[in-house]
């Protein structure tokens, strides 16, 4: 099975930039519908292939690809009951599809034809890809990373090349078990940039995101020091959850960061690996239903140790009038975060359909951001996609984190970003 291989996503800009946006894909050799994937008490042993540390055409020179590779080991391994152990391997090639590999975790960047094979499809869609092996009952018995030999990584923030660090840390998500997250502002987004995105480095996926360390907490639990860890929420989609629709749940702690994510299809959710606190509980319809339940919150919650708060809610339906897809900065539009540093303004872009500047309201559940009056425009990106631009301030005492865009109309249509604007991570100057 193969699954999340999102084409290319469109960056509509007034400048001509070239596919500066890639997605990248997972590929899972096993049993349709197993799902919570993971290692068998959390020791997985990394074979880091010879190709990736020798000079090769697609990283840059004097790169430090050994610190990329430790550090994008150790954000996982330093929030989650894990051991990952590393060594060097002669081997070059990743294990082919099939119901079992050859027991080898490999991290390859060598353009062997079974490597190369898994990008022949289109060349240009994903920074890398990682084929994970289990069994029937969800234990990964391999994962291997290809690093795409068709696109150019650097560790310094090059222009137009590809953070390694960055691409590390995400394939590890996957190594370990992680499906994509909804959150735009987390390591397990679907889509990452290359450094020159919005005119700026892009270094923010190397440092792991509240939603990241949730999730990872969920399949492994806590490291040994945690004392601020874990709880649960779980919860329902009472009545009225439409057959085959899928819903984002999300949670928000109480200075409007995000915490956790997680997507359902029958109405049932989990959230595992939180941190202690107060917590809202969100969700919206996906898809492109005309009538479709907008975004909304469905309850609160108090998480404590070892404990599992309970919440329910009931969808009510509303009549699509807008949809609210890209986020944007200097003057480009992407489906990925935009970084902000705190104490400053910044003029950022939305991008959808029907986004009219008389009908639509933008706000934050956070004390944090908030809007300038009278800033919102219309922007003339042409016929395929409509664009506001507003301003939002950023107050001197936020704290770090990813926090969500919501927009919306008196009709009652609401759409949210998930984590649409992150920050204190590597802010855009
Ligand atoms: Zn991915």
């Amino acid at each position: 099975m193969r699954y999340q291989l999102r084409k290319l996503v469109l960056v509509f800009t007034v400048l001509a930039l070239v596919s500066p946006v890639l997605a990248n894909s997972v590929s899972l050799a096993g049993d349709e519908g197993v799902s919570n994937l993971r290692w068998r008490n959390g020791v997985v042993r990394i074979s880091i292939s010879s190709s990736v540390l020798r000079e090769s055409s697609n990283i840059k020179r004097d790169s430090d690809v050994a610190g990329a590779i430790r550090r994008s080991i150790e954000a996982w391994s330093s929030v989650a009951n894990i051991d990952l152990q590393q060594s060097i391997s002669d081997k070059q090639s990743v294990s082919p599809s099939g119901p079992a590999g050859d027991g080898v975790s490999l991290i390859t960047a060598a353009q062997t034809p079974e490597n190369v094979l898994l990008f022949s499809k289109d060349p240009e869609n994903a920074a890398a890809t990682t084929r994970v092996f289990y069994n029937k009952r969800g234990i990964i018995t391999e994962a291997d990373i290809v690093l795409n030999p068709f696109i150019q990584f650097s560790t310094d923030g090059t222009l137009g090349t590809f953070d390694l660090e960055s691409t590390l840390t995400h394939e590890i998500g996957h190594l370990l078990g992680l499906p994509h997250s909804p959150v735009f502002g987390s390591t397990m987004h679907a889509n990452y940039g290359k450094n020159g995105v919005f005119g700026v480095q892009n270094l923010s996926s190397r440092t792991l995101s509240a939603d990241d360390i949730a999730a990872i907490r969920a399949l492994y639990g806590a490291g040994p020091d945690d004392d601020e860890c874990c709880g649960s929420i779980e919860g329902r989609l009472s009545a009225g959850v439409k057959q085959g629709k899928t819903s984002e749940i999300w949670v928000e702690d109480s200075n409007g960061r995000v915490g956790a994510s997680t997507q359902t299809t029958d109405g049932e959710f989990r959230f595992a690996g939180l941190n202690l606190g107060k917590y809202r509980v969100y969700a919206q319809e996906i898809g492109h239903a005309r009538a479709f339940v907008p975004a909304r919150e469905i309850g609160d919650a108090v998480v404590e140790r070892g404990g599992t708060a309970s919440i329910s809610g009931r969808p009510a339906y509303a009549g699509r009038d807008f949809d609210l897809t890209f986020v944007g900065l200097n003057g480009q539009l992407s489906e990925m975060a935009v970084s902000l540093a705190p104490g400053r303004t910044y003029t950022i872009y939305l991008g959808g359909r029907n986004l009219d500047p008389r009908k639509l309201s933008v706000s934050f559940t956070t004390p944090f951001l908030s809007v300038v009056p009278g800033t919102i425009r219309s922007l003339d990106y042409g016929d395929d996609v409509s664009v506001i631009s507003l301003e939002v301030r950023i107050s001197r005492r936020a704290s770090a984190g990813d926090y969500t865009i919501y927009a919306e109309t008196e009709k009652g249509g609401r759409r949210a970003l998930i984590g649409g604007l992150m920050i204190g991570n590597q802010p855009n100057s």
